[in-house]
């Protein structure tokens, strides 16, 4: 039988996921062609914000890359527009001149942004917020220009503005309510919102009309109706969308707001079919992605000739991408008259709940500061459940069971995807995934706008639970089959002090062990048994053993340290005169705010040292290395907190800690992170009145943003933190493991219920302070030992 010609216009999210469906329940069916305006293979257009902010590139966003289409026989046609569709003879015509016969066609051609009618809207320099074009236009405008406003305090206003302060832009938002996000948040969690975002660099002008934009031929600004005006070299409109109806409208097809359809996603003409933010079901046009993808889904059970209801309407949930902000809000909002609400406002940790009640049924939800409870609430309010059903499943979280566990296999883990618990767990199972990859190659869970990871990851260790570890147990290294937790169990049940003694008693394959196990095990005892051990310097490379850089002609480098990378005259006279007195190669400053001089001969190393009368910068240790510090309060002017000060007050305090690999810090005074803690072991960011402490991030060969571990209001806190989170690290990462593997690893979900447990962060902070109270300085220590001089530095005798 001759196949069914399915055409698609709109190679965007619905669309696509509709053929996906469809491929699935019939793969061989029908030859499918589909036009797309836009030059790309389908991408993620939710992950935009993501771009914008730099979490992601636009290179990494594509759902389907170009092989799929050719795999699944698909005919694409990208950077093509339909411009007419003849219903009665079944084909489409393009802008390209083609033509092509449908028996089945599926208009899916989205929305287009609302642009106010303003005077000046068509200059250079406003733009929308809806594709890649727009979002490379507003990174191109940052390079160039400084101020950008965004009309529009909605979810992608937002997103936006946060985009462009990370961008480096200065950023006005503009918004007609008095309050932001009005169609999903209320006015408390709004007002949390804005001071949130207003400590992040924001500036809001509220109950404000924009009636201008000015500018000759780019624009300058922006002009109010009550008067007032702003300068601006960047216009983004936020401010809405409408469904894109124009094409189904001429052709004969019945529209109203978008494009009518019944439950099966059907339009009043035959054979053609409309999905996603273009269509009108029960009167309401959905501008998220999960009702898309219900729809998809029953558009191609229909298509398919399966039996099915058909879509019955969607409940909304919505989630504000920022990192740092953690908003969620779904079904009603406001109370009403005959509603009751559960209302939680913790004003110490900056979170907000509230619940909506309405003949003891849940209507909807309001989450602030702390969105773990959004997937399950969602969950119960699609279901209708009873308040009772939720407090019991709280009560279930409060003693300690997760919440994926404590989830019924109905419920929903991604929003976006529809994708339940029970789908989950089966294709865990069924087919032996073991990672959140695999978990979203196989499901779509997380696919979309990727909240939902850390549930995915939280399902994967609670159905393969001791399997899960066993599948990914990994030896320290070819000497043993002990993996590191089971040597350091081991060390500590044993009593085993030094490394020879662990190989022994642990029946090492080899009888010296090897370079990888041997500064392994010397770190583990020392963690373990941090004033009792006697470090094996002879396990150690060759940069700790020597305390200082092998360079590669064989030369030293030498990196004094200058805490939180503040100096003054009479240091630089000293070091610029041991540069000049030893010859060095050259004096460079460090990526991290230090000193180097390169080209020192080993011998000369002490006299070095002697001669600058300076501690060790310890560059070269797996241990605390700098921290780097912008100007801060004292002198920038965008500085809320003493950053420079409490830089270095943490390197005075972490000074020569022994780590499993190298830990940077960074912090910085204001968003604008100078410092660059975003990418530091540990980034300090300080805003007026709290400290907010990153962990895990790094600028090397695995890029990593830090996450957010705590935000706190003292220094001393910030010292706390820090402590317990390198305490923590230090005593259960392996040795070589940065901490953006470990965070990675572990889930930074994990490490916080560490450290914000009281208990937990004063023992860390107690073995901490246990650790640092053994440290001695290195180059001092080697000026004092005859041995180690003669023994590690040859010919050379420190006068
Ligand atoms: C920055 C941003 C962030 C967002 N964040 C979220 C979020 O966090 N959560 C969420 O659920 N949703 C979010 N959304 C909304 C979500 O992206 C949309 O709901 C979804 O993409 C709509 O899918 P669609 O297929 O209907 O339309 P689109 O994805 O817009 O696809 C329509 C496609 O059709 C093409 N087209 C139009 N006319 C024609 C024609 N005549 N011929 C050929 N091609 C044509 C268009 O160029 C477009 O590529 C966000 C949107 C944006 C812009
Ligand atoms: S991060 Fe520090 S130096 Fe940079 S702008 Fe903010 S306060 Fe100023």
């Amino acid at each position: 039988m001759a196949k069914k010609k399915l055409v698609l216009i709109g190679n965007g999210m619905a669309g696509i996921r509709a053929i996906e469906e469809i491929l699935q329940l019939l793969p061989d069916q029908f030859d499918i062609t589909v036009f797309g305006k836009e030059p790309y293979p389908n991408y993620n257009r939710i992950q935009l914000s993501k771009v914008l902010q730099g979490d992601t590139e636009i290179k990494d966003i594509t759902l389907n890359e170009w092989q799929w289409y050719e795999d699944n026989g698909i005919l694409l046609y990208p950077g093509e527009t339909v411009t007419k569709i003849d219903k009665e003879n079944q084909v489409v015509y393009t802008d390209k001149g083609k033509e092509t016969a449908y028996d089945y066609l599926i208009i899916a051609t989205g929305s287009n942004p609302f642009m106010l009618p303003l005077p000046g809207a068509d200059k250079e320099g406003v733009t929308a917020f809806r594709d890649i074009e727009d979002c490379e236009k507003m990174i191109d405008a940052s390079n160039h220009y400084k101020r950008a406003a965004v009309i529009g305090g909605g979810l992608l206003g937002l997103e936006a503005a946060r985009g462009l302060l990370n961008l480096g832009m200065e950023v006005d938002v503009i918004h007609i309510s008095d309050y932001l996000m009005e169609r999903q948040l209320d006015r408390a969690a709004a007002e949390l919102l804005q001071k949130e975002l207003e400590s992040q660099g924001m500036n809001f002008y509220l109950e404000k009309q924009t009636s201008e934009i000015t500018g000759k031929k780019r624009v300058t600004g922006l002009k109010f109706k009550d008067g007032g005006a702003i300068p601006a070299d960047l216009v983004v409109m936020a401010v809405g969308i409408k469904p894109n109806v124009a094409l189904a409208q001429e052709s004969g097809v019945d529209v109203n707001r978008g494009i009518i359809v019944n439950d099966h996603m059907e339009t009043n003409v035959p054979n053609i079919y409309a999905v996603g933010e273009c269509a009108e079901h029960r009167e309401m046009v959905y501008g998220l992605v999960a009702p898309l993808y219900e729809q998809g889904q029953a558009l191609a059970k229909h298509i398919c000739g399966m039996n099915h209801q058909g879509y019955k309407g969607s409940v909304l949930s919505t989630q504000l991408k920022v990192s740092g902000v953690d908003v969620f809000s779904t079904g009603l909002i406001n109370e009403t008259a005959d509603s009751k609400s559960i209302k939680v406002f913790d004003e110490w940790q900056n979170t907000y709940k509230k619940i909506l009640v309405q003949d003891d049924k849940l209507t909807g939800a309001v989450l602030f500061g702390d969105t773990k409870e959004g997937t399950k609430l969602l969950s119960l309010i699609k279901k209708g459940a009873n308040v009772q059903e939720y407090l019991e499943s709280q009560q279930a979280s409060d003693d300690g069971e997760s919440i994926v566990a404590a989830m019924s296999d109905e419920e929903i883990i991604c929003g976006c995807n529809g994708v339940s618990k029970g789908t989950i767990v089966n294709a865990i199972k069924n087919d032996g995934l073991t990672t959140v990859e695999q978990v979203k190659g196989k499901t779509n869970a997380s696919r979309s706008c990727g909240t939902c990871k850390n549930l995915v990851s939280d399902l994967l260790t609670d159905t393969l639970g001791d399997e899960y570890e066993a599948d990914t147990k990994e030896s320290i290294c070819a000497c043993t089959d002990l993996t590191r937790d089971e040597v350091v169990a081991e060390i500590r049940e044993k009593g085993l002090t030094h490394s020879k003694e662990v190989m022994n008693v642990l029946e090492w394959k080899t009888e010296e062990g090897c370079s990888k196990c041997k500064p392994a095990l010397n770190y583990y005892l020392g963690m373990v048994y941090p004033e009792e051990h006697e470090d094996e310097r002879e396990s150690r490379f060759v940069n700790e053993r020597l305390h200082a850089n092998i360079q590669k002609d064989g030369t030293y480098s030498v990196v004094p340290r200058m805490y939180g990378g503040v100096t003054n005259a009479e240091d630089l006279r000293t070091i610029a005169d041991v540069a000049e007195k030893y010859e060095v190669g050259m004096i460079k400053l460090t990526g991290g705010q230090r000193i180097d001089l390169l080209g020192v001969k080993k011998e000369d190393l002490p006299d070095v040292w002697k001669d600058l009368g300076m501690p060790s910068g310890y560059a070269y240790g797996k241990s605390v290395r700098t921290v780097k510090t912008c100007v801060g309060a004292e002198f920038c002017r965008f500085g809320t907190q003493d950053s420079t000060g409490m830089g270095i007050q943490l390197e005075k305090k972490f000074e020569g800690l022994n780590t499993p690999h190298k830990v940077k810090m960074g912090v910085s005074a204001c968003p604008r992170n100078c410092a660059e803690g975003g990418i530091k072991d540990v980034g300090v960011v300080g805003l007026d009145g709290v400290w907010e402490v990153y962990v895990g991030g790094n600028g090397g060969t695995d890029l990593r943003k830090a996450e957010l571990l705590v935000k706190v209001k003292t220094q001393q806190e910030v010292l706390e933190y820090t402590a317990a989170f390198l305490q923590y690290y230090r005593e259960n990462a392996s040795y070589l493991e940065r901490t953006s593997h470990y965070v990675e690893r572990v889930g930074i979900e994990h490490v916080q219920e560490i450290v914000n447990d009281d208990q937990l962060r004063s023992e860390l902070n107690a073995r901490m302070d246990q650790a640092l109270s053994v440290y001695q300085e290195p180059w001092s220590n080697v000026l004092e030992s005859e041995t180690t001089l003669k023994d590690l530095y040859q010919k050379v005798t420190a006068k």
